[in-house]
């Protein structure tokens, strides 16, 4: 058998099997590879591709992660913060848009402390009961996320960044925990959110056993999410020199995610749309199944800014909404606007 059915069929992979895919330059093995992944993605969710409308909450963060233009040693970041009525509105705008997820994320900020935050989402649970809320606030308490649950939340997208503590050493300040990382994520599951955890792709100090190491991750979590895509230098910080992950890696990555866990809710990323003008519809063709086009206020887009050049900044919702559709329909697929949620298939294990 050979190594694309072999992972399909096992929906594992071995250390030198990742190894032989990233560095491969045979286009062949390339092509079935993405052909698996995108016949795994079809056999689930078909051709629908699920946007969900992402809101920026805030730029501001008490962190310092090495990689991130948020950090909260970047003196040039600039801060804002989005009033209750704005993210309100922008989530009326998105449900007159379709929209059935809304996705809320931010820097880790003290003003979106648990009263704030619940009386947020408890407003959005009241005003939209049809629709899925997704957060996506870092590292809070057990107590918090135990809260804003109950106030209404599904969903909660937390990248673990990697799955080696030794390599988590090297892109955060000594501060910050692997081990915190990880029990966040457990603690997420155990509430009963749908979990995304993820990655970037190049990120310093990377290599394939990192890499392995986060599919071996992703295959034991079984998250209902998982969030890649390629790490993108910002000025003024430690890793502004260093290269841009590689668009081919993200893609290739991709679509093992989708062999080992074919149900997983699979985002083509705004960063992958960044390093290559049609890198998320490459994304959708290497099984991802997610787009999460921006809601947030147009005058702030620019300042949420974790990575230089980023796209789809100057744009309105129903800007983003109609480019993103017709990106999708020019190659093939339906943008569904429905919750869409994580199909647990039988056949998904
Ligand atoms: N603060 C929340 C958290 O930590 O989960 C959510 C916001 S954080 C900016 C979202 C994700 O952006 C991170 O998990 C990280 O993987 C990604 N990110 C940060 N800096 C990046 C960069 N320079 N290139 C690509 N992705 C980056």
């Amino acid at each position: 058998m050979d190594i694309i059915d072999n992972i399909r069929q096992t929906r594992d992979i071995t250390r030198e099997q990742l190894a032989t895919i990233l560095a491969t330059d045979d286009d062949t093995l390339v092509e079935r590879l993405r052909q698996a992944a995108r016949d795994t993605a079809d056999a689930v969710y078909g051709n629908k591709i699920f946007m969900r409308g992402l809101i920026e909450l805030t730029s501001h963060c008490k962190n310092d992660c090495l990689y991130c233009g948020l950090r909260r040693s970047n003196r040039t970041a600039v801060r804002y913060r989005l009033t209750d009525e704005q993210i309100y509105e922008c989530c009326a705008t998105g449900y007159n848009l379709g929209f059935r997820t809304f996705v809320m994320q931010g820097g880790e900020d003290g003003w979106f402390d648990d009263t704030r935050m619940c009386r947020i989402v408890r407003t959005i649970r009241q005003q939209y009961p049809d629709c899925a809320i997704t957060l996506s606030l870092g590292e809070r308490s057990r107590e918090s996320y135990q809260a804003l649950y109950d106030a209404g939340a599904n969903r909660y997208l937390l990248r673990h960044e990697t799955a080696s503590p030794e390599h988590y050493a090297r892109l955060h300040p000594a501060e910050m925990s692997w081990q915190h990382r990880m029990d966040c994520l457990q603690a997420l599951k155990e509430i009963g959110y749908q979990v995304g955890c993820g990655f970037m792709v190049g990120s310093p100090y990377q290599t394939v056993d990192t890499l392995y190491a986060d599919l071996q991750f992703i295959r034991s979590f079984q998250p209902q999410m998982v969030g890649i895509g390629p790490f993108i230098p910002a000025h003024d910080t430690p890793f502004a020199d260093q290269p841009h992950g590689k668009v081919s890696d993200t893609l290739r990555l991709l679509a093992l995610i989708r062999l080992l866990h074919p149900c997983v809710l699979l985002p083509a990323t705004t960063a992958l749309g960044t390093l290559h003008p049609q890198g998320r519809e490459l994304g959708i063709q290497f099984g991802a199944n997610v787009v999460m086009p921006n809601l947030s206020p147009a005058e702030h887009r620019k300042d949420y800014s974790i990575y230089d050049n980023k796209i789809c900044t100057g744009e309105e919702s129903a800007e983003c909404r109609a480019c993103t559709e017709g990106r999708l329909r020019r190659i093939g697929f339906e943008s569904v606007v429905d919750r869409g949620d994580y199909r647990n298939r039988p056949a998904c294990g």
